[in-house]
């Protein structure tokens, strides 16, 4: 029955238009619906980065964001990034979107840095797809000259998972990005399948420790020790760690007591649209100057 709808669908001169069967469930249903409303996302100016600071445990002040793309679009209303990413990954939308992201990230940093808002450094996901794609490092010099940012003051977030295909391939492309001079950091570190032996032969510099550990700090005393365990990992080959998903005191006690050296998460805000992160910043910068703050070790 299905062909017989989709010829009279033809039929109706409007074959060009994705026809629903019965058949279909909701989520192909909203799918279809995602693909193409994705597809004019970014002519139509539809997405919008927010930033979500992170703290240097060390001082209590924010020394950088994670740049988080948000979609706005005008029926689907506000779209989050688990729900298209991975559709853009398959229609080959990400490498022009990442590329956006990208852009906005420094550019924005770049403006921040020009009004006296400190050495910021800015951080984006890649996905696999970019990665892979033979324009990334020629995008990455296109945007840091662009913007005139410094290129260590752009972090490049990668998951374990985009180095799995192609080790060979994944380490020198590593070497060129750090030839270039971003940062590197393992984004959902611990949540992956590959094996360690690659943290000593890429050149990373930072470790992300997953939301899943962080969350369970206080209650689970292995996911305790994991995350206490993941920290001495990174000390002990030279690179920073971050935790993620930091929501209470308690958590950030432990993680201070273990020597993380910053934190991202919704104990000090959520991801925010670049005015109000900008007013956060200057707040929670001068509140960490003058000492007030209680982030800033009170151990
Ligand atoms: P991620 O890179 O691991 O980003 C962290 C996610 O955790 C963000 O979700 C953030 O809003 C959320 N989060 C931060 N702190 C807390 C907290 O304290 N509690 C809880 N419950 N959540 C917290 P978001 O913005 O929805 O992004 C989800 C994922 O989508 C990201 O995970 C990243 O993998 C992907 N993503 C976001 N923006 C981009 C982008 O520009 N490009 C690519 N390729 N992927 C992106
Ligand atoms: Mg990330
Ligand atoms: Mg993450
Ligand atoms: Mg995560």
């Amino acid at each position: 029955h299905a062909d017989i709808a989709m010829y009279s669908a033809k039929k109706l001169g409007r074959n060009n238009f994705q026809f629903y069967t019965p058949a279909m469930n909701d989520e192909a249903q909203e799918r279809v619906r995602i693909e193409s409303a994705l597809r004019k996302a970014l002519e139509r100016d539809e997405f919008v980065l927010h930033y979500q600071p992170q703290v240097d445990l060390a001082s209590g002040k924010i020394v950088g964001m994670e740049a988080l793309i948000r979609w706005q679009h005008p029926e689907l209303g506000m779209v989050p990034p688990m729900r298209f990413i991975s559709v853009a990954e398959d229609i080959g939308l990400i490498v022009p979107i990442g590329a956006w992201v990208m852009r906005t990230a420094c550019l924005q940093n770049r403006a921040w840095q020009d009004a006296g808002m400190g050495h910021l450094r800015v951080a984006v996901n890649l996905s696999a797809r970019q990665f892979g794609s033979p324009d990334l490092l020629d995008n990455i010099s296109a945007v840091l000259d662009e913007s005139g940012l410094d290129a260590n003051c752009l972090e490049i977030e990668l998951t374990e998972s985009l180095f799995m295909s192609d080790v060979t391939l994944a380490v020198e492309l590593l070497h060129n990005m750090k030839a270039i001079g971003v940062n590197l950091s393992i984004d959902d570190f611990g949540t992956g399948y590959s094996s360690l032996s690659y943290l000593s032969r890429f050149p990373i510099d930072v470790l992300k420790i997953d939301r899943s550990f962080v969350t369970n700090i206080t209650r689970d005393a292995s996911d305790a020790a994991l995350v206490a365990s993941i920290i001495n990992l990174a000390h002990n080959l030279k690179l920073s760690v971050i935790a993620e998903g930091v929501e209470t005191e308690e958590q950030l006690d432990y993680l201070r007591r273990h020597g993380c050296d910053e934190m991202q998460g919704y104990y000090v805000s959520r991801p925010l649209p670049a005015l109000e992160f900008e007013l956060l910043l200057r707040e929670h910068n001068q509140l960490a100057d003058d000492k007030i703050l209680l982030t800033a070790g009170a151990n």
